[in-house]
């Protein structure tokens, strides 16, 4: 079995306390095993990093693009050896797993344009003699803590944007799949950033707190469920720290009925089932308006749910989606689709019984599909996260957009309607981060910002885009005076202006 390390000063350094096991979730086996950071591990870890900092901080921003330069090319080098291993830990498809890793690579393209987000602003002549300029410098040490459903894009989206602003960073990546994190720092090494620069610390709540409570540390930046989101939120702000944090979700897709139905059905396989449901963005509740919308779509979903393939990601391209990531997860899934049938929704397609010939000790879950789901239900309320849709009937679009907007989540949100005067409406409205029109996964591009409101989301600025610079530097603003003696002193009577 594999050990993991922690990647300290450029090199793997083992673990010195308690480890937990990772998971092959396809098969049920544990895999390898990962080092927990104990407190003093996070703080030695944070020290180095603040001795390389200003050396790094100090090499102009070109420079330290060019270093993402590399990454990228080495990214694109080793994508299949990152995808492979990023489907090995967390159960998704190959082609996902690279579009885990190029949605993260498109964060680090953006960021070889740092130093024009950097160059900061210049007033000349504020004054008589006065000119006013503001930089944009570095915090120093800054922080990460990432989910495991991501584990190359989000560890990207935090990395990227902090190093190139000239900070070194701790990333703490999830313990259920650590692996491809650390593959990221060998590369980073191998695209020329210097040692120490990047600190991985493998670990769970203790380190994690470590982070929070180390004085050196000026930012962090979460991405998980919300519980922790909040705790972090909290403790990170009450040490003084710049903190974002960024939660889980309740996305619903608004179906109207002037839209394209089959569309509309396709859009909802897709990212309801996708990556097995664990993601922040995937839509878990539908709402179409109208009874006729409601079973046009249940007669559509229902044959696209019976043919999705569900197996390994070994099992081709053609897989659906594969194992959620641990055999708690599966529970959890599971006792939700329970409370969902007691509080009486009509589990209209029943995945309870799917078991993976070849693979019964993997954590796989079958596709589940609610009707007739109201908000008082435990499966409507909370973050089920894995295949199970949920549709919930709305008698106009009013009432539908309702929904939306009193759910506690505001992540994601989309509109499928041909008429564009609703779908203006719906998305100068809503009161959800991220809108899609006819689109049911709107994850913005690296160079616009992701970030989910109400109980998505706490802290300021979102993520990656040009708000990942602000939250990453600070601003100093100089005023600047020359006073005009000295040059007087030199000069022979030849006074060209005033
Ligand atoms: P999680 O909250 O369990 O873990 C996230 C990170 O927090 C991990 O690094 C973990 O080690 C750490 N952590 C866990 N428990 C902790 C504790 N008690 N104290 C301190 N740190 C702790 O989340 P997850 O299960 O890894 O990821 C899934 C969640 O992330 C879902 O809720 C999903 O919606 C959310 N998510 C949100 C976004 C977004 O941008 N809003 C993106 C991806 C995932």
């Amino acid at each position: 079995m594999q050990t993991l390390t922690h990647w300290i000063d450029g090199a793997h350094v083992t673990g010195s306390g308690r480890t937990a096991d990772v998971f092959n979730p396809a098969t049920g086996e544990v895999q390898a095993q990962v080092p927990l950071a104990t407190k003093s591990e996070v703080d030695d870890a944070i020290a180095r990093a603040a001795a390389a900092q200003p050396a790094w901080g100090a090499t102009n921003p070109q420079r330290r693009a060019r270093v993402m330069m590399e990454f990228v090319r080495l990214l694109n080098r080793d994508m299949d050896k990152l995808a492979e291993a990023l489907s090995r830990e967390h159960g998704k498809t190959l082609p996902d797993a690279r579009g885990d890793v190029q949605r993260g690579l498109e964060v680090i393209e953006f960021c070889i344009g740092a130093p024009h987000l950097l160059k900061g602003e210049f007033t000349d002549g504020a004054g008589p003699g006065i000119d006013m300029y503001s930089l944009r410098q570095p915090l120093g040490v800054v922080a990460g803590i990432t989910p495991f459903n991501f584990p190359a894009m989000i560890p990207m989206w935090k990395m990227g944007p902090a190093l190139s602003c000239g900070n070194a960073f701790i990333l703490k990546p999830s313990e259920r799949d650590p692996s491809v994190p650390l593959m990221l720092a060998e590369l980073l090494k191998e695209a020329g950033l210097p040692d120490g620069v990047l600190q991985v610390v493998n670990g769970d709540k203790e380190a994690v707190d470590a982070i929070l409570d180390n004085d050196t540390v000026q930012a962090v930046g979460f991405v998980g469920s919300t519980p922790i989101a909040q705790y972090i939120y909290a403790r990170g702000c009450a040490n003084g720290k710049r903190v974002q944090c960024f939660g889980g979700a309740k996305n619903h897709m608004i179906v109207m009925p002037d839209a394209d139905m089959d569309q509309a059905a396709d859009a909802l396989i897709g990212a309801g089932y996708g990556a097995a449901g664990e993601r922040c963005m995937a839509i878990s509740v539908a709402v179409p308006v109208g009874e006729a919308t409601a079973d046009a779509l249940i007669e559509r979903l229902v044959p696209r749910i019976e043919r999705l393939k569900i197996a390994p990601y070994t099992a081709g391209s053609d897989v659906d989606y594969g194992p959620v990531v641990t055999a708690a997860a599966k529970r959890n899934i599971l006792e939700l689709v329970e409370t969902g049938i007691d509080q009486g929704a009509k589990l209209v397609v029943d995945g309870r019984g799917f078991t993976m010939q070849g693979y019964e000790d993997g954590f796989f879950v079958g596709p589940h599909l609610f009707d007739h789901v109201t908000t008082d239900m435990d499966i409507y309320r909370k973050e089920i996260f894995g295949p199970v849709l949920c549709q919930v009937r709305a008698k106009t679009y009013e009432e539908a957009m309702g929904y939306a907007m009193d759910h506690e989540y505001g992540n994601g949100t989309a509109i499928f309607t041909r008429d564009g005067d609703t779908a203006r409406d719906f998305a100068a409205r809503v009161n959800i981060g991220m809108v899609g029109i006819n689109v049911p996964i709107p994850v913005p591009l690296a160079y616009h910002t992701f970030g989910g409101w109400k109980k998505s989301g706490f802290g300021d600025l979102n993520q990656h885009g040009p708000d990942a610079f602000r939250f990453y530097t600070r601003t100093k603003t100089v005023t600047a005076r020359w006073p005009s003696g000295i040059r007087q002193g030199g000069e022979f009577n030849f006074r060209a202006m005033e």
